[in-house]
Formats: C-alpha cells, structure tokens, sequence
C-alpha cells in the first residue's frame, strides 16, 4: 500500500487544459482505486465475539455487516445488541474511531416489548425509528410488508425520472419511440428494478405502485390514452412488463447466490431460507415461488428447480414464456386488436416467426405525431366510432359493434378497413386515399394485384407490414386523424 502511494500521481483536468503531474502528500484520497481495499483492511480486525442472541443463518452467528463505514448489526434481543454496541465502541475507541450517536439508529422488527428497552452508544441514548433506509433499500417496521416503503420511494423517484424524460419535449418536440425506450432502460428502469432482487413482489398493491409508473410512462411515449389496452405498450416496445422484468433479475440473482462458495454471508442466507422453504415457513425462497406462481399464466417453481444454475435458466425462460403467452392471449382474443393479429416478425436467421414482444417497425418512422396515429390505429385507441363507441361516457352507455356506423356514410360500421380503403361518401377521404394507395403501387404491381384479391381488413395488415411505406402510412394515417377530427362520430338511432 506504500509503494502504491508512494508512487501514485495524479492529473488534474479542467475542460480541455491538463495540468502537470502532482502527487498527493497527505491523506487517503476518498473514492480512489486504492481506498474500498483500504477500508477493508482497516475494518479486518474488528471481530466481534459470537453472542447468545445472534441472528444465525445457516447456522451461522452474522455479527454484523459493512457496505463501507455504513454498519448495520441486529440481535433477537435488546441485550444483545447492546452488547454488540459496546464492543464495537471499544473497537472504534482504539482504532480512532467515533461513533456518531446522532446518525445511529435502532428498529424493533417483530411486536415490540411492553416497556421499550433503552439503546446507548456510549453515554448517548440512540433513536428508535419505524423506518430506515440502509444501502438503498427501505425498511419498515410497522407494516405488514418490511419493504413497502421501497415501493413508495422507488415509485416517486420514477415518476420524477419520467417528467424530467418527458420535458426534454418543450425542447426537441415530440419524444421517437426508440429513443424514449433507450431512455427508459437507462433512466427509469433502475428505479422501477431498485432492489428487486430482494424486495419480492408479493404485495401485488405495492407492485401496482411501480406498473403505474410503467404504464403511464409507456402511454405517453406511444402517444395513447389512459383508456388503451395495457397488453400494447409491451407487445409494440418488446419493453417486459415490470412484474415480470422484477421476476427475471431476482431468478438472475437466485443463481448468483446458487454458484457462491460456503464462505459467503449470502449463501448462508440463501441455504437458510432454503431451509425454510422445505419445512414450508416464510422466507425469501417461498416468497419467490409464490410471486412465480401467481404470474398471470402460473410457473411452478419446485424447490429442488431452486437449487440448480441449469433449472433456475429454465425457470427464467419459462417466465419469459409465461409472459408473452398471456400477453399474446389478449392480441388474439381481444376486439381491440383485430389489427395486430397473426404478425410475423424477421429473425436474425432471415426466417419469418410471430415475435409476442418486439420493438415493432412502424415506431421507426420519422415523424412522431405519425407514429403516434398509426399506433392509436392499430391497438384499438383510434378515433374510429369503433373505438370510440365502444366504452360508455357520462351519458351514454356503450354502442354494440353493430351500431357503431361510419360517420360520412352511415351505411357500414367506421372500422379502419372501412375508413382506410373502402368508403367512398367523403371527397377528401377518397383523395387522401387515392394519394397514398398510388405512391404505394407505384413501381409494386404485386401489391396492386394483391389489393384486388384479398379482404380490407388482410390488406391493412398487408400495408402496415410494408416497411417501404412506412412514412406514407404514418402521414396518411395521421392525415385521416385530422379529417375525422373535424366531425363529430356518428351516433345512430336505434
Ligand atoms: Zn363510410
């Protein structure tokens, strides 16, 4: 460590000006390459002799653990762990340490006693706190769920993250879809997987904090309102659902701690917690095959799948599984959906396969107000009477499918088939759609002659797959938008 320090130099640099090389004559440089084993070393020597009150795992006495100078130690009683306090006072006493009584805090986990104990660090009396936050993970001790405040803060943290996204708008205009997902991975998806690995969600209200803060930020990005299906805003980004993306990285973890060797604090905790399981107590092994079993579409997890690298990839593929499968469920059986049915994606083979979750093509186009139309269009969020009759406002109950007629003729049902290639009462709709079906024939006779022989319905599906036309269809898309816009839907008598 001398030599390290004897020979370190430093170089500082202010914009584009360097400065020479100097060394650092006092001091240990906070948060340089040298200091975390620094402080390791520091800190080997405190050993705190194994109490009657320890917490074992694994039959193992934890005295206490460090991220740092960040300490958090525990007993299953006041007494112990005031005994532990003082042991580690005398530590810091001859190793030039002070603990600060004012920063030190304690938490009853479990009912607390008739008559509250008193916890001193030396002569000074320490708080007794319901929350805590240790390492970024919040603690509390008065609700059912000892990780609900984690939600809570996780939750306003993405939120704040999603406004601070989305204002970027009054600068640049409209947010592309692709960027906006990059952003979120980036930016908000660590908040909304803060912890995961540990806080399990077995508290589906705490999770729907987080989804909340998913589908919201989602919605806006696509363009879509509060009232469009959830199942689009993941089957149109490939972004996974945040129960189950939380589900994935706390497996991923599982087989971290599966592969550890026996020195390891965390595999104590895990082998105890196995342990647990088997004798069917709570604890962190039950509480993941409970959340996997109460997946939309259940994964049986058994426990001896828990304990293997091999099963436990297995079981993370089946959650994936499990996931597109529902959320492919609701594209085929839902009304809303007609138009995202039965999509082929390219894979990287060159084959063409249904793909539940993917980034979808037509988010590429250019223009964002495009995108956004041609998205409402195609997840049943449209301006169509289709839509738009379907769910009931104040004063209206909602319209049977049959009764939701076209708005121009009155004759047929307003569909995006209808509207997009066949009804022929409105001068400029029949324009509109002169112009765009001719730049899209041009110089492409199959799809001309493809036009003639198959349904409206199979030729939307037919263009939208077209990516060519990709930026036509966004503008003659958002083009109809405008021009439906500027009359009212049609309301029949019946
Ligand atoms: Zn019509």
């Amino acid at each position: 460590m001398r030599m390290i320090y004897e020979r370190m130099e430093y170089l500082v640099r202010q914009g584009k000006d360097y400065s020479g090389l100097l060394k650092s004559l006092i001091g240990l440089l906070t948060g340089d390459t040298a200091s975390p084993g620094l402080w390791t070393f520091y800190l080997a020597d405190c050993v705190m002799p194994d109490d009657a009150d320890d917490v074992l795992l694994n039959g193992r006495p934890i005295s206490f653990v460090a991220q740092a100078d960040d300490i958090a130690m525990w007993s299953t009683s006041p007494a112990g762990l005031q005994r532990k306090i003082d042991v580690f006072l005398l530590w810091c006493c001859v190793n030039f340490m002070v603990i600060s009584a004012m920063k030190t805090m304690w938490m009853i986990l479990g009912p607390p006693p008739r008559i509250l104990p008193v916890i001193r660090v030396g002569p000074d009396i320490i708080k007794l706190v319901t929350k805590y936050k240790y390492v970024g993970v919040m603690f509390r001790s008065t609700h059912r769920y000892i990780f609900a405040d984690q939600y809570t803060a996780k939750a306003a943290k993405g939120r704040s993250m999603s406004y601070a996204i989305f204002a970027m708008e009054s600068f640049i205009g409209g947010l592309p879809a692709f960027e906006g997902k990059t952003l979120y991975m980036a930016r908000l998806d660590p908040h909304l997987t803060a912890g995961c690995e540990v806080v399990l969600d077995v508290e589906t209200e705490l999770l729907g904090l987080l989804e909340d803060v998913q589908h919201k930020f989602i919605r806006r990005l696509l363009g879509l309102t509060y009232r469009s299906m959830l199942c689009v805003l993941f089957t149109e980004t490939g972004i996974l659902p945040i129960r189950y993306r939380r589900i994935v990285l706390a497996l991923g973890y599982l087989k971290y701690l599966v592969l550890l060797p026996e020195s390891r604090l965390a595999w104590s905790a895990y082998m105890d917690s196995m342990r647990l399981a088997r004798l069917g107590h709570k604890g962190w092994v039950n509480d993941l095959r409970f959340v996997l079993l109460h997946l939309p579409k259940p994964v049986i997890a058994t426990i001896g799948q828990l304990s293997s690298a091999e099963t436990i990839d297995d079981l993370i593929d089946e959650v994936v599984k499990s996931c597109e499968t529902s959320l492919q469920l609701t594209i085929d059986t839902s009304p809303k959906t007609v138009l995202l049915r039965n999509r082929v994606e390219k894979g990287d083979d060159g084959s063409l396969k249904a793909v539940p979750l993917h980034f979808r093509d037509y988010l590429r186009a250019p223009a964002v107000h495009h995108v956004k139309a041609v998205t409402r269009w195609l997840t049943g969020d449209s301006p169509l009477a289709v839509d738009v009759l379907r769910n009931a406002v104040r004063g209206r109950e909602p319209v049977p499918r049959v009764w939701r007629l076209c708005r121009f003729c009155h004759a047929e049902v307003e569909d995006a088939a209808h509207i997009f290639l066949t009804c022929g009462v409105n001068e400029e709709l029949v324009l509109l759609r002169k112009e765009f079906l001719e730049s899209a024939y041009a110089g492409d006779d199959a799809l001309r002659v493809l036009s003639l022989r198959i349904a409206a319905q199979d030729m939307i599906h037919t263009l939208v797959a077209r990516r060519s036309l990709r930026n036509q269809l966004g503008k003659f898309v958002w083009n109809i938008g405008e021009l439906l816009s500027v009359q009212d839907v049609f309301i029949a008598e019946r």
